[in-house]
């Protein structure tokens, strides 16, 4: 599932910063994730890269909107640039996808 971004946001950046798939950006009142971009990491870490870096832990995933393995790593290969090396499915491990935990 995407990430959700809750009220509790003091607009700091920095997970916007951090997002390989520039899907947070400023919102009217918080910042917000562009579900149609966040391919949960899938294919890069086994961990939201944003959530980390959030210093009021306002970044929670998103529960309505689940997602299959096979489809975030569909996003990341179409969202990241072709230099960025992404596994194959099946070579997806810990490190590289929440899944695999
Ligand atoms: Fe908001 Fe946290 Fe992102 Fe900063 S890191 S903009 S507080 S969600």
């Amino acid at each position: 599932m995407p990430v959700k971004i809750g009220d509790m946001c003091i607009s700091c950046g920095a997970c916007a910063e951090e997002c390989p798939a520039g899907a947070v950006s400023e919102g009217p009142e918080v910042f917000v994730v562009d579900a149609s971009r966040c391919f949960e990491c899938v294919g890069l870490s086994g961990e939201f890269l944003c959530a980390p870096v959030c210093p009021v832990q306002a970044i929670v995933p998103d529960e309505g909107a689940a997602e299959t393995e096979a489809r975030l790593l569909e996003k990341a290969a179409s969202i990241l640039s072709a230099d960025r090396k992404i596994p194959a499915l099946e070579a997806l491990t810990e490190a590289t996808s929440r899944f695999r935990k």
